[in-house]
């Protein structure tokens, strides 16, 4: 196969630029062909009638001549003339020499940079990039012909290897020359119904459109084509994935009555949702099947997706299968184990236990026989769980909650340890249909959006510096009627030290100033675990009245009588994260406050994010909000989520194409009709929620 040979096949390609190639991803000529152009300069977009001084110009310019020109600052003068003949020169007060000996006469160039006025127009020190010399015939031919310029995304080893924009198109015509010498072709790779369906330009010709580009129109097809096969072997593999997984037998069968459960429903101090009710449904429907289920349960902050998952467990638990449910921070293992010890300790049967591996050996050692006998049927716990030493006698059921809090091994890691067990990720990121069907396309999608009944809106607002005083009096105002209250500061890593002294002082300041009158505790990640589970009991018994803390209460904190949440330097958090922290109030039945403090300084960007918080309580707008504002690298966290590194796709702006792409590769039965090698050198990783 011609596109799996080495680049060094090409002439002028010797060890040096191989390696540089290499570097950038390209060994072979399949990779230089689609290593595409960051972007295609369109030379007619900005003719001299637009150019203006003072602002930053892209001009095509050829070369006349360079002179050395001494005054206060010694400079190199490049004179070039623009295409309607406009003198424009570039000067350069650094790296004389070089720039004198690359920027030789009659060279055709795309210059950028700031336009000024002195004695003629000029630009300083501009950015540049050689288009072809237009005493080599040869070249001009090849990269003259369009008004489309491609520029190709170069690293600095790559330039100084003369790999800039136009090595590459001198390499690329290489290769298209080879292929036409051969007579070669360039396999077409999608299907020829979706190349119909579709209106898709083929691959040959989307590879000539975007190295030699014919006209915008042209590139933009060319560039539709690419996006749309990328999505389109993403989500095959999904799908293939999805196949692979319904080979898989189911081992454990949890009942199809459960006492316990029953019990439980009738016991409970609130009447389950509709939704709520729903949910359960669904996942003992799944039970029931041959393959073990796999489901993403998505529900705001609050939305009470634990009882869910509780009642759920039951079926199994009541025929002695095991079951897991991992939490991403230990204060919310405890209070999961605390809140489900509450609700079924009583029961006889039930042998829950926590797992956090900091016990000490023996008990660890005690702990770890019981999960392995079969005797503790359901085990709490956090990252703790995925050690080897773990081990399950018939584990199967893994709930996994705020599930976008691990990656893709981790969430493989527990899977592996049971017998094909049936999977319930949790989260209350919720993430937008389209990004959803990328990224979990292969799970069941369980959906939980109202709240239960009773909650009152939470009042959020966006207070500067001038209102701390007002926000203490209202603190107190509310303390006073037995209310509760977080005061959260952020704490990021990178500042890790100062924010904790900060969260550290402002506890002292508080406790001995201000609220001299109340009690305060102090909770953040570095103190020691049993400090740590004080701190929380008496908060959540309401001894604690003003809790001062990091994000380490960001996710699952439970206390009902807390109705006021305020944030510190608030301009900090994102989105998401704001939101679920402001989840931590709102569950009970009073009003609820929100108070979001900054300092006067704040970017748009925050601005924006603030805004948006105040404006609405729906995780699901505000996360489309933040996929705007951050984009989906960002919101998910590429290897956290799963989620592929596209090269020309991008999941919000492209969601039609991504939308046909999914719709096509489900419906695309003959999967071998496509070179499944292809998919898997491009997404070999296991970038999806489970990998099989
Ligand atoms: P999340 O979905 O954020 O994990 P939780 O499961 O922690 O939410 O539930 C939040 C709170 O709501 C808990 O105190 C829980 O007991 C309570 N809750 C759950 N379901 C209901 C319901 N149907 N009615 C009233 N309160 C409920
Ligand atoms: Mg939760």
């Amino acid at each position: 196969m011609l596109l799996k040979q080495g680049v060094e096949v090409l002439k002028g390609v010797g060890p040096k630029k191989r390696a540089a190639l290499q570097q950038a991803g390209i060994s072979t000529l399949g990779e230089l062909l689609y290593y595409f152009p960051r972007k295609h300069l369109d030379r007619t977009v900005m003719s001299t009638a637009q150019l203006e001084v003072g602002e930053v110009a892209t001009v095509f310019v050829t070369s006349l001549e360079s002179y050395l020109a001494h005054g206060k600052k010694s400079r190199l003068v490049v004179t070039t003339k623009t295409e309607s003949n406009m003198k424009l020169s570039l000067l350069f007060f650094k790296g004389v020499s070089y720039f004198k000996s690359v920027l030789k006469p009659g060279l055709s160039l795309i210059v950028t940079g700031k336009l000024e006025y002195y004695r003629g127009m000029q630009i300083v020190h501009p950015d540049f990039e050689i288009l072809s010399s237009e005493t080599d015939p040869e070249e001009s031919k090849l990269t003259h012909t369009g008004r489309i310029i491609p520029l190709y995304p170069t690293t600095e080893a790559m330039k100084k290897e003369g790999l800039d924009s136009r090595g590459l198109r001198r390499l690329n015509q290489q290769v298209l020359q080879m292929i036409e010498k051969q007579s070669l072709e360039i396999p077409e790779i999608l299907p020829t119904f979706a190349l119909d369906k579709r209106k898709l330009l083929s691959r040959r010709e989307s590879i000539i459109q975007m190295h030699f580009p014919e006209s915008q129109e042209q590139v933009d097809l060319a560039r539709r084509r690419f996006i749309y096969e990328e999505f389109f072997f993403f989500s095959l593999l999904l799908e293939l994935k999805r196949k692979k997984r319904q080979e898989i037998q189911r081992e454990l069968w949890p009942l199809q009555k459960s006492t316990s459960a029953s019990k439980l429903v009738k016991d409970l101090p609130f009447t389950l949702t509709e939704e709520q009710k729903n949910a359960v449904k669904q996942f003992r429907k799944l039970g029931q099947n041959e393959n073990p289920m796999a489901v993403l349960l998505q529900g705001d902050v609050g939305s009470g997706k634990t009882i869910t998952a509780l009642l759920t467990a039951l079926y199994y638990i009541d025929n002695e299968i095991q079951v897991c449910l991992l939490a991403p921070t230990e204060i919310l293992a405890r209070q999961h184990y605390q809140t489900i010890y509450n609700l079924l300790g009583q029961s006889p049967f039930l042998k829950i236990e926590l797992f956090l591996g900091k016990e000490r050996v023996k008990a660890k050692r005690e702990k770890l026989h019981r999960l392995q006998s079969g005797e503790t049927l359901l085990t709490i716990g956090t990252h703790s769980l995925l050690q080897e030493s773990v081990l399950f006698k018939d584990l199967g059921l893994v709930v996994i909650d705020e599930q976008h809090k691990f990656g893709v091994e981790q969430r493989e890691t527990l899977r592996a340890k049971g017998k094909n067990p049936d999977i319930l990720a949790m989260t209350a990121t919720p993430i937008p249909r389209t990004l959803c069907l990328t990224l979990y396309g292969d799970l069941e999608l369980v959906t939980i959006k109202q709240k239960p009944a009773g909650r009152k809106p939470i009042d959020t607002r966006w207070y500067y510096e001038d209102k701390r005083k007002g926000v203490y009096k209202s603190i107190k105002k509310y303390l006073e009627q037995g209310r509760q209250c977080f005061i959260v500061y952020p704490l990021v890593e990178e500042s890790e030290k100062l924010d904790l002294q900060s969260c550290i002082d402002a506890y002292e300041s508080l406790q001995n100033g201000e609220f001299a009158d109340y009690k305060l505790g102090l909770l953040h990640g570095k103190m020691k675990n049993d400090d740590k589970d004080t701190v929380m009991t008496s908060f959540q018994k309401g001894e604690i009245q003003v809790l001062i803390t990091t994000t380490v209460v960001e996710v699952g904190i439970d206390v009902p009588n807390a109705n006021i949440l305020v944030v510190e330097h608030s301009e900090r958090f994102g989105i998401s994260q704001l939101h679920q922290l402001r989840g931590r109030v709102g569950r009970g039945e009073h009003q609820s406050f929100c108070i979001l403090m900054t300092s006067y300084q704040v970017t748009a960007e925050a601005k924006a994010r603030l805004a948006a918080l105040t404006e609405t309580e729906d995780g699901f707008l505000l996360a489309e909000k933040d996929l705007e504002i951050r984009g989906p690298g960002e919101v998910l966290g590429i290897r956290q989520s799963g989620l592929p590194d596209f090269h020309l796709g991008d999941l919000q702006k492209h969601k039609d194409i991504l939308e046909e792409a999914r719709e096509d590769a489900v419906i695309s039965k003959d999967v071998n009709e496509i070179e499944k090698t292809e998919i898997i050198s491009r997404f070999s990783e296991g970038r999806i929620l489970f990998s099989n």
